[in-house]
């Protein structure tokens, strides 16, 4: 793999999976679905049902999560063959599957952890958009620290009783089940009380409320829970073992940070385009020696990320699970999408203070907070690469 990465050529096996890749999307993706993405501006739910028709496409030709064992639906893909489809779907500027969380890590938590009947009620459903999935683990209190979590579950017969609240749930107003944390001991230390459950969100007492984020738009919630009786059949993985289960999912978090840089490399495209496009003076922004030399940069650094992300998926490829080299992928690329966006406000000039430009480049601010925090990040780096101290 390394080989392949460096001299940035793939396997003859990986560059099939490609071509089968861009013919069936060159055969089945048209300009209406290219034009279909979930917003969260209102426009969602009107989007929602062809989106959920073109997810089902995907998942039944074998293309929502090739990395998925067969049994479920995937097709047994190595990580190679994960990121040549990434490329594609995002060469071919084709929306992915309804579900990126679900698939890409409450599932994979779901096949370490499921109970046989877990898998076949969740998995098919999941990849093919049927049941949206949201991770519902922070709280008002609990992010960074999410051990500290407080939302409180005890047995009762044959339910947990669930009372608390969760907070910045991407696609909870859309979503139909959540990977839910619970502390199941309040004796116990703080890593070692927790369960996870798999919670239908359409049980009595729980309430979703949309959070409106700095943009106006709303795709994440609130989720409170009010005495929710939730079926002990819902426990994922043994009970006070949840914080296992919570890994497991972060994990395949941090590690799809390395399938990210075909969508930088594309909007970096997109950015040189719309300088191309946009008039300064008697020529184009891309005229411009400035704008010239901060499209040299960020493309530069585009090209830095998928390095990165080929060191991160260097290891996966071995079969090691994501390790610390995730967290400098996460730190480049939440530097590289905000440039970019800074970038596109300067192309745009005044015409960059309201619109898809204004709305992009503040956007773009929460990347340094979601799937851990930059200075978190840089605690890791700090800590397991350059094995500097804890600080105390
Ligand atoms: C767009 C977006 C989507 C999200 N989606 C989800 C989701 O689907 N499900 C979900 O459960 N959560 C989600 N989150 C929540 C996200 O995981 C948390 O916001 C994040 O972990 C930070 O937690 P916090 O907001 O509580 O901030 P805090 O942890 O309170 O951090 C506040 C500040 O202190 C800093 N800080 C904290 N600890 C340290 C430390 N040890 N050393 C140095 N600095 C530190 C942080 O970097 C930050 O600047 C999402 C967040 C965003 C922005």
């Amino acid at each position: 793999m390394l080989g392949a990465a460096m001299d940035f050529t793939y396997p003859p096996e990986t560059e099939l999976v490609r071509a089968a890749a861009r013919a069936w999307l060159d055969e089945n993706l048209d300009d209406d679905l290219r034009a279909l993405r979930l917003l969260g501006d209102g426009s969602e739910l009107a989007q929602l049902e062809r989106l959920r028709g073109w997810n089902r496409k995907l998942a039944d030709a074998g293309w929502a999560a090739v990395a998925w064992p067969g049994e479920y639906g995937g097709r047994d893909a190595g990580p190679l063959e994960a990121l040549v489809v990434s490329e594609e779907m995002s060469r071919a500027n084709a929306p992915g599957p309804l579900n990126p969380i679900g698939l890409a890590n409450i599932a994979p938590a779901i096949m370490a952890y499921g109970t046989p009947e877990q898998k076949l009620r969740f998995l098919r459903p999941m990849l093919r958009g049927d049941h949206i999935w949201s991770q519902a683990f922070s709280e008002p209190d609990a992010g960074s620290d999410l051990a500290d979590l407080r939302t409180r579950a005890e047995r009762d017969g044959d339910a947990f009783v669930v009372n608390g609240a969760k907070i910045w749930n991407t696609l909870g107003h859309i979503a139909d089940y959540c990977e839910l944390l619970v502390r199941t001991d309040l004796d116990a230390p703080k890593h070692k009380g927790i369960t996870c459950l798999l919670v239908d969100l359409r049980l009595p007492g729980i309430e979703i409320r949309p959070l409106v984020n700095i943009v106006g738009e709303s795709d994440f919630t609130q989720i409170f829970f009010d005495d929710v009786r939730v079926p002990a059949s819902a426990q994922l993985g043994p009970v006070n073992e949840g914080w296992r289960v919570a890994m497991a999912t972060l994990a395949h978090e941090r590690g799809g940070v390395a399938h990210l840089h075909p969508i930088v490399r594309r909007r970096v495209d997109e950015l040189w385009a719309l300088a191309r496009s946009t008039p300064l003076g008697s020529r184009t922004a891309a005229d411009d020696p400035l704008v010239r030399q901060s499209l040299a940069t960020v493309t530069a650094e585009a090209e830095l990320l998928r390095l990165v992300s080929f060191r991160a998926l260097s290891a996966a490829v071995k079969g090691r699970p994501p390790g610390p080299e995730s967290s400098i992928a996460k730190l480049h690329w939440t530097s590289v999408v905000q440039h970019a966006a800074e970038i596109a406000a300067e192309i745009a000039g005044s015409a960059s203070v309201t619109g898809d430009v204004a709305r992009g480049r503040v956007s773009a601010r929460s990347s340094s907070i979601a799937g851990g925090t930059t200075q978190v990040n840089k605690n890791v780096i700090a800590t397991r690469i350059l094995g500097l101290p804890r600080s105390h």
